[in-house]
């Protein structure tokens, strides 16, 4: 049911795609390029905060209720991160899931699939507890080459 709305979904946007003359794959991948490059904005501005030479890691918590497709995601992040402080950066995706909770009767769901933001046992409306998140958790960087020697002459001295 659900893989049959969403196939039907995706011969729509071809179909514009081709009116606007824009290559399909381009126009699917906007949306996860824009994110991905701002995944990229706040790592590199962290790292520079640091003065770090690269970036090791980026911690991303993705709500499944974002319409961001992690796949899409991903390869939006290796085309996007060329040339950056994350080149060889690797993007880490926590999904956080979908869960609702009732305004009327308070009881929390985790719906999946098709959801129609009404509650199951009494038909109120639902509010949005997590699922809408994006953001950047943390960023691992590389140490600047100082500090590693630093740490070496550390060690060596324990
Ligand atoms: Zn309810």
């Amino acid at each position: 049911m659900i893989r049959g709305s969403r196939d039907s979904m995706q011969t729509k946007a071809l179909h514009r795609a081709r009116i606007l003359g824009v290559p399909i794959a381009e126009a699917a991948m906007m949306h996860e390029l824009s994110v991905a490059e701002s995944i990229l904005n706040i790592a590199v501005t962290e790292a520079q905060k640091h003065d770090a030479p690269a970036i090791e890691c980026i911690k991303l918590r993705l709500g499944a209720f974002t319409g961001v497709v992690r796949d899409a995601l991903e390869f939006a992040f290796e085309v996007a991160r060329h040339g950056t402080l994350a080149e060889s950066a690797v993007l880490e995706i926590e999904i956080v899931p979908l869960r609702t909770k009732c305004l009327n009767c308070g009881c929390t769901d985790t719906p999946a699939g098709d959801f129609c933001f009404l509650c199951e046992r009494c038909g109120q409306p639902v509010e949005i507890l997590t699922g809408r998140e994006m953001e950047v958790e943390f960023v691992d960087l590389a140490e600047a080459l100082e500090l590693t020697k630093r740490s070496t002459e550390w060690n060596g001295f324990r």
